[in-house]
Parts: structure tokens; sequence; C-alpha cells
């Protein structure tokens, strides 16, 4: 039977109420991807894989969420949703809106929010407002907009957010037959690592596939959950994480405590060559998506985590094609004249 969406497929442990109404893009049942060149550098011994939700239908796992929150406002008759965002939650929250029929306003920070979200947003007809001021300053503005107005908040705060992204756990279990020993993703707002820790707990209950630990990565620039204090001015290149206030930090500290996990910071140094190391493997993210196996690739060079012998997932959560501009930035072609042996002697004489 082809995918039917990530409602359809996993409706039984999905806690979305009886008038939900189903949109969908067929998000989900994206691959889990070996990474054995990857396990090798960090060291070897162990199995890799990636989970890549740059391949669901908007580029991210947002979309997971998305179509649980868009049905449910859905049977509601809900005309209008709204959030704020770094940018992949604008873009999924525009796609599923207009298969909705619904209109959507996005509010986004100043600069910041990397090229492909900001042009996906805009394609399927949301509207954009940015403003003078943060992603945190943004989502206060849309909880007391959608507070006032009947409009449906549709950033990681509303519940059927966490119930639809649950399903990428139930994704990793239903291919390894069971949990994998470590879990490995970036933290933003931190909803996605609330929503693992929710899914692989309540997948345990029901099918035993047991529980993995859960290693959290922020940006060094933004990481109130590694220092414990918010951050009043986040910087960092992974933009999808630039966050000082995450709504699910406590949620998010409990699930790594809960499952002998942690909560880590990586530089953008490192982040970056962990995206350009993953290329090399044939798998091209985001900037904060690479930010997981960089978290990794630093606790086992510090001896904090030993991998021989286990599974390791990582969560890819954005595409490459999200921030073209990280990559593209610096480069410059080579202008030569059309004809063989001008290019011979660039790249094949001698080589
Ligand atoms: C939203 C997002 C994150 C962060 O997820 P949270 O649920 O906010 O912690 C990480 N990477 C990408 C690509 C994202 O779009």
């Amino acid at each position: 039977m082809p995918h039917p969406g990530v409602i359809e497929a996993y409706r039984q442990y999905l806690d979305l109420p009886s008038h939900t109404r189903v949109v969908t893009l067929l998000e989900g049942n994206t691959p889990l991807i070996p990474l054995p060149a990857v396990a090798e550098v960090l060291g070897g011994g162990f199995e890799l894989f990636v989970k890549f939700e740059g391949l669901n239908p908007t580029g991210s796992f947002k979309d997971r969420g998305m179509t649980a929150a868009i049905s449910e406002a859905a049977g509601r008759d809900v005309k209008t949703v709204m959030c704020a965002s770094t940018g992949n939650t604008a873009a999924s929250a525009a796609a599923y809106a207009a298969r909705a029929g619904m209109r959507c306003i996005v509010l986004i920070p100043e600069g910041k929010v990397a090229a492909g979200k900001l042009a996906g947003a805009i394609a399927y007809g949301a509207e954009v407002l940015q403003i003078q001021g943060s992603f945190d300053d943004a989502l206060s503005l849309v909880v007391d907009l959608t507070s006032r107005y009947p409009v449906a908040l549709v950033n990681s705060l509303n519940p059927y957010r966490l119930e639809g992204q649950k399903t990428a756990a139930f994704e990793i279990c239903d291919v390894l037959g069971s949990a994998p020993d470590w879990l490995c993703l970036p933290v933003g707002n931190a909803g996605n690592i609330s929503a693992y820790w929710m899914g692989f707990k309540q997948y345990d209950q029901a099918k035993g596939t047991a529980l993995p630990q859960i290693l959290g990565v922020q940006a060094a620039g933004a990481a109130p959950l590694v220092l414990g204090h918010p951050v009043e001015h986040p910087e960092t290149v992974a933009t999808a994480i630039r966050i000082g206030r995450p709504a699910r930090g406590e949620q998010a500290l409990q699930a790594a405590e809960e499952s002998s996990g942690r909560i880590i910071a990586s530089t953008d140094d490192e982040i970056l060559a962990m995206q350009k190391l993953l290329a090399g493997s044939g798998i091209w993210v985001e900037p904060a998506s690479a930010a997981g196996l960089a978290g990794l690739r630093k606790q086992i060079n510090e001896g904090m985590i030993h991998p021989r012998g286990m599974r390791i997932v990582a969560v890819c959560t954005g595409h490459g094609l999200k921030d073209p501009e990280i990559v593209t930035r610096g480069f410059s072609y080579q202008a030569l004249p059309a004809d063989a042996a001008a290019i011979e002697a660039v790249v094949l004489k001698g080589k």
C-alpha cells in the first residue's frame, strides 16, 4: 500500500481530536540512510544512519507536525493560521494552509531567514511579515495575537504539532526493529526533541521497542539549555536553531535526563565541517541539520560516548537547498573560453 501520510499511517498512536479532517502532502516515510564513511571518520566500529527529514514535501521535518496542526484546524473550519518562524515552519505552514484553502500569516525575524525558506513561504502564498526583532519576539507576538483573534497558532506550542512529529520516532523503530542506542538531533525551540521522546516512549509501551539515549545539540551562540538561562541575542550560522528562549525547553531537558542523554553545544565551525562531511557522502543538509552529528563527533572525541557496537541515528532536519548561500558564498567561477584545450589544462592535464 502506498504511504498515506503520517496521520493515516499512525492514526492509532496519535492523540488527535475526532473532528480532525486530514490535510496531507503525503509527508513522512523518509529514508534512514546508512553513513558508513562518516562512521569511519568518527572512529568506526558502529552503525550510523541519517534520518533524512529534508526529503519531506517542503524540505524539513516541520511537515510532520504541520499536517496534524492544519488537519485539526481544518476540522474546526479555521480560516486563518499564524506562526513565527526562522523559515521552515513558515514554508510548511504556508504549504499546508494552501492545501486546506486557509489564509496563512507568518512573522519572521529581521534578516537571517535563509533564501530557500522565505521563497517557499512566498511561493505557497503566505502573507510574510518581517518584524524588527528576534524569533523569540515573533513567537510572543503570535501567542498574543492568536489569543485575541479567531486565528490558529501553528507553532510547536500547538500540541498537535508534536503529535505529528512523534511519527519520525515510530518510523525509525519500524525500520530498525527497535529504537537505536543513541538519537542525535539539533535543538532550537525544542519541539522536535520533545516529540521524539514522546514517540519513543509510546512505541516502547505499545511494542517493546526500547528507548534510545538522546543527544540534543544547540549551536554555541544560541545555547540557552546548555547555559541554563535565556540568550538575549542568539547568533549562529544555523539559522533554524537561532533561538534564545525555547518554548519547550523544560520538556527538552526532561527528555535528555529521562533518556540518560544530554544537551550540548557545537560551534558554527564544527557544524559547517559536519555539513561538508555529510555532503561528501551525498547528503546535503542545511547547517542546523548537521548540528546533531557535529555534537556526536565531539562527544566521541571527548570520550563521553563510546560508540563501539552501537547503532546510532542522527536526524537531519532540513535540506541543503533551503540555505544555498551558505555554500555559494565565497565561491567564484572561473570564466574560461569555450574550447576543450582550456578546460583540459585546468582539470585534466597533469591531474
Ligand atoms: C525547526 C528546525 C529545527 C529545530 O527544531 P525545534 O523543534 O525547534 O527544536 C532544526 N532544524 C531545522 C532544519 C528546523 O527547521
